[in-house]
């Protein structure tokens, strides 16, 4: 065994040209503006109202807009629009499109061909057709038996129903040879009703926000008699911004750890990799443009409002972000962009690697989720505006945030917890497991004077018209620079829930989950305190018809001292925030089970059954999800890791120390040498080899035990976290030396510095 394959696929990689592809050009040649392809190929309300007939469309926008079923006319005359609309795209197939709860979106094609039968005096005849009725494009019938349902399906009873989510508009994408796929985006649910998806509890949870956000603007938004009140709908905006790893594909597959786990499980860092800070923001490598391009081209024609894109701190990582949209469609595209990512990275023999922490030592990736609400006007109801202290709405809208958070900062811990998240939360470049929001030097001052009752303290004299809250200008001390405007919040990359200008930033989200339910947990516990804050109002305000302003001051005062303790504006790495943490009685929690064991506690489980996210079994069954797939991703993390040191690592420093043993014999025989440098090689090699031995022997019976915890997920998941780990962490150091004292000859494996070089 030698690592010819490997040095054979660094030959092919430098001498592999880049892929090239076509951009849009008119039939002059000419290129076309990126704003007239967006969404060319989504079947959206523009492009309804141009294919549907007029009363058909109309009762679709009330159907959609009002919630309500579509009736079957109206189904049929969709589906037949959308049916020759995609197939004039070279649709043959479509499908609905869902979230179930493996982290990904699952698929089913059903071709539009049909065969219909007519009965002629010459007997039956058979004929092709093409059809797409309404009732096909309303539902369809996956086995819910064989996705993830925490026991609420049986394989006796196993019926589920895909749901076409009206609010979230067809598209079609690129199918095998030149055709295309007709998407139907869908919730899943059992035939009971039971979400069995991340969407459902998704568009629950943007429905009882907006809810609760306009009870409480009726209450502070007073209305004449009669009228209408001011904001009639709050929607949820969401920004996913994607961070990922790009490699090469060729390497990837002689890796069997990326290939099954998305990490690498043995490996050493290179001398260089980031520690010169010179890849954050740095010139993009060619290969990689070409693809971030070319996905940036498709998910532009999808529609996906994509716009920024640039280098990461990591070797190799990369991040793309989008301009915010309402949180489901924001879901949805997120989800489109990963997958589209991952198939244009395929075409250009590149892996993405979405995992939160691919390579051990180097940052890991996140998805930091920009989250806020807007009315149905278009305002942003976090936007401190130029005087926040008097702005009574903005600040009932900013301590119901962190009271949301306070309050169920476990369930926010949880709905991030993944295998994969925990190596990087509580790691060095990621928050840790203490969820704290951070607010910035100007609105912790509005807030303290509000507290202490006391006038804001000037903070330094705008001198022009700045669009963010009161900015400065500041001085370069260099003439020929324009003025530029100071934002009046620093960044806090070490807050795992920060306020960046007129949004929260949610910034200890995984990379390769879905943003669904962390922004479902959010939305929820930010409604339960909106609910909240509503009562004290009313409380305050007694007889009168609206609250008054010193009622509504009231209010966000104790508010401000009831939140204080979630609150946090120091570094979230540092041992002393653990401490002070402690102190403050706030939970810290560095691992899955305990993060997933608070989705059952009281006091998170009844708010989300009482806002109606989740029923009671429906939470009961992701609480054993989540534990089960945590456990089976360390059982497939640790066998892997198993097979690789067994298979490949071992037998490769084997026959390593064979030819070494040969040579130090000859040696003997020759010179009567019984003293020789690789003999002290071998020498340094074999308690290594025996560590690596033993630690083999111990991942085993770890995982036997694993195995005597019997159907018991959440114990499998305990044992795994408790035992699993720790024994292939330990069994990786023995692996990790003898990768470096192996000669690269008998390497099997590519090694780091080959993994994150182009
Ligand atoms: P920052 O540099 O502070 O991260 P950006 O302007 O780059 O801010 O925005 C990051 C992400 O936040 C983008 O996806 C952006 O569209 C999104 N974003 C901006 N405003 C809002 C908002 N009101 N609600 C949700 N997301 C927002
Ligand atoms: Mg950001």
């Amino acid at each position: 065994m030698t690592n010819q394959s490997r040095i054979d696929t660094l030959k092919e990689i430098v001498g592999r040209p880049t892929r090239k592809i076509e951009f849009p050009k008119n039939s002059k040649g000419e290129p076309v503006y990126t704003s007239e392809f967006f969404g060319e190929n989504v079947f959206d309300l523009q492009q309804m109202g141009m294919s549907l007939p007029k009363p058909a469309y109309a009762s679709f926008l009330k159907q959609m807009r009002g919630r309500q079923a579509l009736d079957k006319p109206t189904a049929d005359a969709i589906a037949h629009a959308a049916r020759i609309w995609a197939m004039d795209r070279g649709a043959t197939h479509f499908t609905h499109w869902f979230q179930p709860q493996t982290g990904t979106t699952a698929e089913k094609h059903d071709a539009f061909l049909s065969l219909k039968s007519s009965f002629t005096p010459n007997g039956e005849q058979v004929s092709a057709i093409d059809a797409f009725s309404g009732s096909q494009l309303l539902q369809a019938e996956p086995d819910a038996s064989s996705f993830p349902s925490g026991g609420m399906r049986t394989t006796f009873e196993a019926r589920g129903y895909t749901v076409w989510d009206t609010t979230s508009p067809m598209f079609i994408q690129e199918g095998p040879h030149g055709t295309s796929v007709l998407y139907i985006p869908s919730v899943f649910i059992s035939y009971n009703g039971d979400a069995l998806d991340e969407k459902t509890v998704l568009l629950r949870s943007t429905s009882q926000i907006a809810k609760t956000a306009c009870e409480l603007l009726s209450l502070i938004e007073p209305v004449p008699q009669g009228a209408q009140p001011k904001t009639s709908h709050v929607y949820t905006t969401l920004g996913t911004e994607q961070e990922y790893f790009l490699i090469d594909r060729a390497l990837y597959a002689q890796r069997p750890d990326l290939k099954h786990t998305g990490r690498t499980l043995v490996g050493n860092l290179p001398p260089k990799h980031q520690q010169m800070e010179d890849h954050y923001f740095g010139r993009v490598p060619s290969k990689v443009m070409a693809t971030m391009a070319e996905t940036e081209l498709e998910l532009i024609r999808l529609g996906v409002p994509i716009k920024t894109r640039h280098n990461e701190v990591a070797p190799q990582q990369f991040e793309l972000a989008p301009i915010f949209e309402e949180a489901t469609r924001a879901v949805d595209h997120n989800l489109l962009t990963m997958d589209v990512l991952a198939k244009v990275a395929h075409k250009n023999k590149l892996k993405v690697l979405f995992h939160e922490k691919p390579f051990k030592g180097i940052n890991g990736s996140g998805k930091h989720c920009n989250w806020s609400m807007s009315t149905d006007r278009g305002e942003n109801l976090l936007d401190p505006t130029v005087k926040p202290e008097t702005n009574y709405r903005f600040l009932l809208f900013l301590v119901a945030v962190l009271r949301g958070v306070q309050q169920h900062s476990g369930l926010l811990r949880a709905s991030i917890a993944s295998s994969s998240n925990d190596h990087r939360l509580g790691a060095q470049e990621a928050p840790p497991g203490i969820v704290s929001a951070f607010l910035g030097e100007h609105l912790t001052e509005v807030l303290d004077s509000i507290e202490e009752s006391r006038p804001v303290k000037n903070f330094s004299v705008p001198t022009i018209q700045s669009i963010k809250l009161g900015g400065t200008v500041l001085d370069v001390k260099v003439a020929t620079l324009p003025a530029i405007a100071r934002d009046l919040t620093d960044r806090n990359r070490t807050s795992p829930f920060a306020f960046t200008g007129n949004k929260f930033e949610f910034r200890a989200v995984g990379s390769k989950q879905s943003p669904a339910f962390p922004v479902t947990v959010l939305n929820a516990a930010v409604a339960a305190a909106l609910q909240e804050i509503a009562a004290a109002l009313r409380a305050e305000m007694g007889d009168k018809p609206y609250p008054s302003d010193a009622d509504k001051l009231t209010v966000i005062k104790r508010y401000i001292k009831l939140t204080k303790s979630v609150r946090f504006e120091g570094n979230g790495y540092s041992q002393e925030w653990v401490e002070e943490a402690e102190r403050r009685g706030l939970l810290n929690i560095n691992n899955c089970p305990e993060a997933f064991a608070q989705l059952i506690e009281p006091q998170n489980a009844e708010m989300l059954t009482k806002q109606g996210i989740f029923t009671a079994s429906e939470l009961q069954a992701r609480h054993l999800i989540m534990n089960e797939r945590y456990a089976k991703d360390i059982i497939v993390e640790a066998q892997t890791l198993r097979t690789m040191l067994a298979s490949q690592i071992l037998p490769a420093v084997y026959e390593y120390r064979g030819q070494l043993a040969q040579t130090v014999s000859l040696l003997k025989d020759i010179e009567g040498e019984s003293d020789s440098p690789e003999l002290a090689t071998i020498k340094s090699l074999t308690p290594v080899l025996k560590s690596l031995q033993e630690a083999i022997v111990e991942l085993d019976a770890s995982l036997k035990k694993m195995h005597h915890a019997g159907d018991d997920p959440v114990e499998e998941a305990k044992i795994a976290n408790r035992v699993v780990v720790p024994a292939m962490e330990k069994a990786r150091a023995q692996a990790d030396k003898l990768e470096e004292l192996t000669a690269d000859k008998f390497y099997p494996i590519p090694h780091y510095s080959e993994l994150l070089w182009f």
